[in-house]
C-alpha cells in the first residue's frame, strides 16, 4: 500500500522554456518529475522559463501547458513565469558583485577562446569609460572541484576552472543566464529534487557553485537520458520532434515510460496512470547520457 499522506519535504519541478511545443523528449523530463513528485507525495511544480524572449515560439508556453493537461499533469502550485523574476535576478547579481565573486565584463564573443574557457580578461576590472550596462556579468570561479551525487548518472565531479571558467550570468544585452535563474528560482520556489534532461548535466556544477556562493541549500538531481538520434545528436525540430499533441496520449505515456526503463502493458490513460504510479523506480531508468530516440516507441501505436 503506498502511505498517501503529503510530503512537505518534497517538491518537484518541470522548467521548460517555450522554445518549441512538448516533444517526445521534453514529455519523458515533465513524465520523469512528475512521478518523482507523486510517488513521493510530494508538490510538482511548473515553472515557464521565458528568459530569452529572441528564442521564444509564440504560443509555445500555452501550448506546452495544454498538453500536459491533457496528459493529466496539473501542477500544484500556479505556474511561475521567469520573465515575472527579474527583480530577483538583479539581486542575486548584484550580491555576487558586492561581494567580489562576480565582475563586469566587457569582452566580445570573438575575443574569446574558441574553446568557450574564459581568460580572465576582466577579473581585474574593464577600461575605465566602458558602461557597465553595456557589459556582461562574469562569477569568479576557483579550483575547486564540485562533487554531487546524482541519482541517475552516479558520481558527479566537475571542475568549473577546466570546463568552463568564469561563467556568465548576465548577458552583455541585459538578459538574466539561465545558471543563475535557475538557482535563484529553484530556491524560492523550495524545489528539493532537480529532475530534467542529462543535457543539463554540464551545467549542474555551475548550480552547484551559485547555490553555495548565495547560501541557498542544494536539491538533489536526477539527470534523465535524453532522446537522440543514433549518431548521439540531439532531436531537432525536424527529425523524430513531432510535438506530442499529434500522438494519443497513452501510448505516447507508454513510449516515454519505455524510454525511461519501465515497460507498461498496454492500457488506457487512466490505467496507464495507475500502472505508472504504483511501478515507478528511479532505479529503472538507463544510466545513459543519451539513448536512441525510439527506443521507447511503440511504432504501430504511434500512428494517431
Ligand atoms: N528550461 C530548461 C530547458 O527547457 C530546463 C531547465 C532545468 O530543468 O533546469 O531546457
Amino acid at each position: 500500500m503506498r502511505d498517501c499522506s503529503p510530503n512537505p519535504a518534497y517538491v518537484g519541478r518541470f522548467a521548460p522554456s517555450p522554445t518549441g511545443d512538448l516533444h517526445f523528449g521534453s514529455l519523458t523530463a515533465a513524465l520523469a518529475s512528475y512521478l518523482q513528485a507523486r510517488t513521493m507525495n510530494g508538490q510538482w511544480l511548473l515553472r515557464i522559463e521565458d528568459l530569452d524572449p529572441p528564442r521564444e515560439v509564440a504560443g509555445s508556453a500555452d501550448r506546452i501547458i495544454a498538453d500536459l493537461r491533457r496528459f493529466g499533469m496539473e501542477p500544484d502550485r500556479a505556474i511561475m513565469y521567469q520573465s515575472c523574476r527579474r527583480e530577483a535576478y538583479t539581486l542575486a547579481s548584484t550580491r555576487l558583485l558586492d561581494s567580489g565573486l562576480a565582475f563586469y565584463c566587457s569582452c566580445s564573443r570573438k575575443s574569446l577562446p574558441a574553446s568557450g574557457i574564459y581568460p580572465g580578461t576582466c577579473r581585474n576590472g574593464i577600461s575605465p569609460g566602458i558602461r557597465k550596462r553595456n557589459c556582461a556579468i562574469r562569477v569568479k570561479v576557483a579550483a575547486q572541484p564540485i562533487e554531487f551525487t546524482d541519482v541517475v548518472q552516479g558520481l558527479q565531479r566537475q571542475d568549473l576552472q577546466t570546463s568552463c571558467g568564469d561563467f556568465v550570468i548576465r548577458r552583455a544585452d541585459g538578459l538574466t543566464a539561465y545558471q543563475l535563474a535557475v538557482v535563484v528560482d529553484d530556491a524560492h520556489q523550495g524545489v528539493t529534487e532537480v529532475v530534467r534532461g542529462a543535457d543539463l548535466l554540464d551545467s549542474t556544477g555551475r548550480q552547484i557553485w551559485l547555490q553555495q556562493k548565495l547560501g541557498l541549500s542544494t536539491p538533489g538531481y536526477l539527470h534523465l537520458p535524453v532522446a537522440a538520434l543514433h549518431d548521439g545528436s540531439k532531436l531537432s525540430k525536424r527529425l523524430g520532434s513531432d510535438p506530442v499533441r499529434n500522438l494519443p496520449p497513452a501510448a505516447a505515456l507508454r513510449s516515454a515510460l519505455k524510454f525511461l526503463g519501465h515497460e507498461a502493458p498496454a492500457l488506457s490513460l487512466a490505467g496507464t496512470w495507475q500502472w505508472a504510479l504504483e511501478n515507478w523506480s528511479p532505479a529503472l531508468i538507463p544510466r545513459q547520457q543519451t539513448r536512441p530516440w525510439n527506443a521507447g516507441l511503440q511504432q504501430n501505436q504511434l500512428r494517431a
